[in-house]
């Protein structure tokens, strides 16, 4: 597939109390093709976010910077890119759906002003044509009775409802790039279902390329093509989606998997699954950052040696540096 987003050593730092920088997100390099989906996965505090912010061109938002490393879509760099020429890009280039779609959404007015207002800025509609466009959206995302319901107003809509809206609006601007940041987290198990059911749908009629941000492995087995581990704001593992669940090649993948909830199993298997929480920023231990929750850690390697990012299969990558001496369990889906 022809890359589309390219993320190469990206590293983003927020400023410290005493005036510095401390690196919450480092070494971080993934490629996504056009039309394909990919899944940035790991706990909260794990960098996800702040690497999917970075992308959006959104790291300064809440106090970041991008301090090293490149972003490029479609060929073109994106980490200089003045914030004119980035609001330029984000609608036909990029959209981005949030956790919680009732924030993003005007409570004064209609869903359908609103999702207007999206083509009418990014593609240049007529207000007849982005009336239009409005009630073409919402069927897109299977509200029913959309020619109807595009006069209703935010409240009017239960929370899954919201996220489809939400998703209307960025869709409304056709974008080559759809970035989700934990759609369904905030939403119950059905309805998080037929989101993610609806996402996989759109991206097969659209060829919107989908990059999905999740605390949850189990949620991006059947929506995702490629899988990004992030472990103490660094990818740890990358592959297909079948590399990572059936031969996971670093520790923490495999921990994770075994947290998937499955019948039969009992329900605190997550506490004992990993160890330990995720260390903050500015506290990652030294060489493998992972060693200190690591059951296959060796004293004098793991915790001396720095990992680097290296093949581990024909299309898998893992930061473990005992990647060829440990065996690791993945899961049958
Ligand atoms: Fe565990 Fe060592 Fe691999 Fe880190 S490098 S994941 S500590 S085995």
């Amino acid at each position: 597939r022809r890359p589309l987003l390219e993320v190469r050593d990206l590293a983003v730092s927020f400023p410290t109390a005493t005036g510095g920088w401390l690196p919450v997100v480092e070494n971080v390099s993934f490629t996504l093709g056009e039309g394909e989906s990919a899944a940035l996965v790991g706990e909260s505090g794990s960098g996800k976010t702040v690497t999917s912010l970075a992308v959006m061109g959104l790291a300064g938002v809440s106090g970041g910077r991008i301090t090293s490393g490149s972003v490029t879509f479609d060929g073109r760099e994106l980490t200089a890119l003045p914030e004119r020429e980035w609001q330029r890009l984000r609608g036909p280039g990029l959209g981005m759906i949030f956790q919680q779609p009732i924030r993003s959404l005007n409570p004064a007015f209609t869903v359908g002003d609103q999702i207007a207002e999206s083509a009418r800025r990014h593609l240049g509609l007529d207000r007849r044509k982005a009336r239009a466009r409005a009630v073409e959206m919402l069927e897109l995302v299977q509200i029913p009775r959309a020619a109807e319901r595009v006069n209703d107003y935010p409240h009017q809509f239960s929370g899954g409802m919201c996220q489809r809206v939400m998703i209307a609006m960025v869709m409304a601007a056709n974008p080559r790039l759809l970035i989700a940041d934990e759609p369904t987290t905030a939403l119950d198990v059905t309805v998080q279902k037929r989101i993610l059911d609806l996402l996989r749908e759109l991206q097969e009629q659209t060829g919107v390329s989908l990059l999905f941000v999740s605390h949850d492995l189990a949620v991006v087995a059947e929506l995702c093509q490629r899988v990004m581990v992030m472990y103490a704001g660094q990818v740890v593992e990358s592959g297909t989606a079948s590399d990572v669940f059936f031969r996971p090649t670093h520790p923490y993948t495999a921990g994770l998997l075994a947290a998937i909830p499955r019948p039969g199993l009992r329900t605190d298997r997550r506490l004992t699954a990993i160890a330990g929480s995720i260390p903050a920023p500015g506290h990652w231990p030294v060489g493998c950052r992972f060693h200190d929750r690591c059951q296959y850690s060796a004293p004098g390697v793991c915790d001396v040696r720095v990992p680097g990012l290296l093949p581990a299969g024909p299309t898998a990558e893992s930061r473990c540096l005992r990647v060829d001496e440990i065996e690791l369990r993945g899961v049958t889906l």
